[in-house]
């Protein structure tokens, strides 16, 4: 039967439903700020949105969605090949090539398409792509549509790299395309970028950066995990997305490589679907105008991440190995980390819950990210929060994950 591999899922969902919670899919019934929402009738801290520097809710990216909106109308109605590209999507393609300071950029719909499209378009049959095990679904769909040989390599393990590398011999140095992510979304670590372009550098090859959670995150200027790092130049493509830091949705890839505007014309995700309206395109403008002109934001996004990090770690819950705006709480135990989801919600803070296949290993859970919009009494409302699942019980250290 068509349905038979749905029936586990559904279980679960039947599931979730006699415990009258809803952790997928939780409806937001109204925002109250960057910060703050109402969540199944809770007013709640939104600790759960990728949104690390609120920039979704200020006013300045509001007014140019609505001038926007003014101007060109709600949507383009077409590819950017046929009739979806206006110049606001050319002005946003040239922004971003020198927000990163390389000449070509494709700007797409979504930051799944970007990624997606990249990695099924750069590689082709005859060629090899080399991805970090732990990488992202929309990595995973590209690679599998690529047609390109794919072998994976340990989580942020460049040694296990070069081993590939090595064993691919002439092939490495021509046609091997390597795929990392800058800040890997659910633990929130960085990868060893510095280590992974020397793999690059010594064996020869393409280096594939997917800084959708560092981009406005890390970086002097806020390019990302690889400008942290101080290999920008090792880098071929950085593709990332407007749908967290910049607030809005859609994605992009920049690159030194002038090719990328050939490339441009074989990417069916880029294509075969509609170009953003002009409304997501105008507030993206003026997010990566904010990113560029306040590096403040950053400062006060890492002050908090720091702050909710040693909060939850001084608590004694496994929160990984270094601070990030991504804080996991892993646990071993399915309904005990839907019982904390449910308890967090009551205490007013809305976290996401992450199961398997979501979660890089067996582990559930709890996914904090931190903004620059919350304020450090929020940040304090969450660590006390979490402080309650312990005295109630629901979360003991030593059985976490
Ligand atoms: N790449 C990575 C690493 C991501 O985490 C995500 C989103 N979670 C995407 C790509 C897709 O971006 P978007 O949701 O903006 O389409």
């Amino acid at each position: 039967m068509l349905f038979d591999k749905f029936q586990s899922m559904a279980d679960f969902q039947a599931s979730l439903a006699e415990q009258e919670v809803a952790p997928f899919g939780a409806v937001t019934e109204e925002i109250l700020s960057a910060s703050e929402g109402v969540v199944q009738g809770r007013k709640v801290i939104l600790a759960g949105t990728n949104n690390y520097l609120g920039l979704s809710y200020d006013p300045r990216c509001i007014k140019a969605a609505q001038d926007a909106a003014q101007r060109w109308g709600t949507g383009t109605t077409g590819s950017r090949l046929a009739n979806g590209s206006f110049a606001e999507h050319q002005a946003l393609e040239e922004e971003i090539a020198e927000f990163y300071g390389v000449n070509h950029a494709i700007v797409f719909s979504t930051g799944y398409a970007a990624t997606m499209g990249m990695c099924s378009t750069l590689a082709g049959p005859g060629d090899v792509i080399l991805m970090d095990g732990d990488s992202h679904a929309s990595i995973y769909a590209g690679v599998k549509l690529s047609g390109a040989e794919v072998i994976r390599f340990k989580h942020s393990d460049p040694e296990d790299l070069a081993k590939r590398m090595r064993r691919l011999g002439d092939r490495a140095a021509g046609q091997a395309l390597i795929i990392a992510e800058g800040i890997y979304s659910m633990l929130g670590d960085v990868a060893p970028l510095q280590e992974i372009a020397a793999v690059k550098r010594e064996y020869g090859g393409y280096l594939l950066v997917d800084e959708a959670h560092s981009m406005g995150v890390l970086g002097d200027s806020g390019r990302g995990a690889a400008q942290a790092a101080g290999v920008e130049a090792d880098v071929d493509f950085s593709v990332g997305t407007f749908s967290k830091s910049l607030g809005a949705i859609g994605g992009f890839c920049v690159s030194p490589h002038a090719e990328l505007e050939a490339i441009r014309f074989c990417i069916t995700a880029y294509i075969f679907t509609a170009s953003s309206s002009p409304s997501v395109i105008a507030s993206t403008r003026e997010s990566l105008r904010i990113i560029s002109q306040e590096p403040q934001l950053r400062k006060k996004l890492w002050d908090n991440a720091n702050r909710l990090y040693n909060g939850l770690k001084s608590l004694g819950l496994p929160v990984g190995p270094t601070a990030s705006p991504v804080v996991a709480v892993a646990m071993d135990d399915r309904s005990a980390t839907i019982d904390c989801w449910k308890a967090l919600m009551d205490a007013g803070v809305y976290v996401n819950l992450v199961v398997p296949p979501a979660s890089p290993s067996t582990n559930f859970l709890l996914r904090n990210s931190v903004s620059a919009a919350h304020s450090r009494e929020q940040i304090d409302t969450i660590i006390a929060a979490y402080s309650g699942l312990k005295d109630a019980g629901l979360i003991n250290p030593s059985q976490a994950a």
